[in-house]
């Protein structure tokens, strides 16, 4: 090992890491606000450029410790304005990162692992393998170098307004990283973005749902995709584990616990012939009824090792007025960026398979067994 990778990553560290850091260096606790600041708000990886810290303790952090971001490979920007990095984490595994700007609204897709071992039949991240979690300096580093790519922009502008956990990887498996990096999101000396704009989509880990319950309340997507186990079986692996009961009531438990009042948001990626039916819609109107939610209806992104179908979108929205009509707030997600494959669906990154295919479904298995 070289000294350099043996420096502590101040990256990834929420204020209460980092203020334990200092500590531990026998330095005040509130240098971490002004590592937070330097760090997230203006983007510095360099200690000599913190100027409100005297030359020593400069000095000192740059013995133990470093700020490393991901390696930008690519960076791309579709004719639509969504932007598209290709961020390497090391040197065979890389991920994808998007920003989806929206008049005001700058939303970040931020990947949580190289791969997913979940194999969800319609996803080409889940075809590509998996090889490692991320670690929170690579979470966060995603919405670093994002914002980064703005600078300088005034305080009060803000590219990003809203993250969501929706790239690679399914994040509940690498929990205590994403929940580091989502606090460094909220956080106000770092990107200060507000809990219902943090959103942290699942394909269905009942355990982790309560587990992410204790610690946090961002908003919360579920990836359903079908109305009924036989089907979600076929579309979701992970289900066979996890039925829908028992996922919708773990998602009910998250947001009776809150003191305001939040809706779930039922994600839907909608298969031509598979799940896009009307009866499907009907049975899924029937199924919500209980859950106070909105429904995000994602027409599937064909990537090429799938046979799947999109589905046409007058039949989409013969769908979505099904739903309407039964009285749910259902949206139809535009494609974004499919000119640079931005799109849902269709980040793959780099992937280094440390799995077998026959291993994956083991992976399955093991899932907080
Ligand atoms: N693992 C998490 C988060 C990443 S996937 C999850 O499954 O929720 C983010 C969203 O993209 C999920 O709702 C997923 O089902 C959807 N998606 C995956 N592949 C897609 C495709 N080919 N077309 C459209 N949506 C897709
Ligand atoms: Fe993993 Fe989500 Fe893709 Fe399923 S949809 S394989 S959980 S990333």
């Amino acid at each position: 090992m070289t000294g350099a990778a043996e420096k502590i990553n101040l990256l990834g560290m929420p204020k209460e890491k980092l203020e334990a850091f200092f500590e531990s260096l026998g330095e005040k606790r509130f240098r971490a606000q002004q590592v937070l600041q330097w760090i997230h708000q203006w983007g510095v990886d360099d200690f000599d450029q913190m100027t409100n810290m005297s030359k020593a303790l400069r000095e000192k952090l740059k013995l133990v410790a470093e700020v490393r971001g991901p390696e930008v490979v690519f960076d791309e920007t579709s004719k639509d304005g969504t932007r598209k990095w290709v961020m390497r984490m090391d040197n065979g595994n890389s991920v994808e990162t998007v920003l989806i700007p929206d008049g005001e609204r700058g939303t970040l897709c931020v990947s949580s692992q190289i791969g997913c071992t979940l194999d969800c039949t319609f996803c080409s991240t889940g075809k590509r393998g998996f090889n490692r979690n991320l670690t929170a300096a690579e979470v966060i580093g995603q919405v670093w170098v994002a914002r980064k790519a703005f600078m300088p922009f005034d305080i009060n502008d803000r590219p990003i307004t809203n993250v969501v956990m929706m790239g690679m990887g399914e994040p509940l498996l690498n929990f205590d990283n994403v929940v580091d990096a989502m606090n460094l999101m909220m956080e106000d000396l770092a990107y200060g973005i507000s809990k219902r704009r943090v959103t942290l989509s699942t394909s269905g880990v009942v355990p982790g749902i309560d587990k992410l319950a204790e610690v946090t309340d961002v908003s919360l997507a579920i990836s359903l995709h079908a109305p009924n186990d036989e089907l979600r079986n076929k579309l979701v692996p992970l289900n066979k584990k996890y039925p829908i009961a028992e996922l919708l009531a773990a998602t009910k438990r998250y947001f009776a616990r809150l003191p305001e009042k939040r809706k779930a948001t039922i994600e839907y990626t909608v298969i031509e012939g598979v799940n896009d039916q009307l009866e499907h819609a009907h049975e899924l109107a029937v199924l919500l009824r209980d859950l106070p939610c909105k429904i995000n209806l994602i027409p599937f992104n064909p990537f090429p090792e799938s046979d799947f179908k999109r589905p046409s979108m007058n039949a989409t929205r013969r769908f979505q007025t099904v739903l309407n009509e039964a009285g749910y707030v259902a949206t139809i997600r535009t494609t974004r960026g499919d000119d640079i494959d931005a799109a849902c669906g269709q980040l793959v990154g780099r992937v280094d398979d440390r799995t077998r295919r026959s291993q994956r479904y083991i992976a399955v298995q093991q899932v907080n067994p």
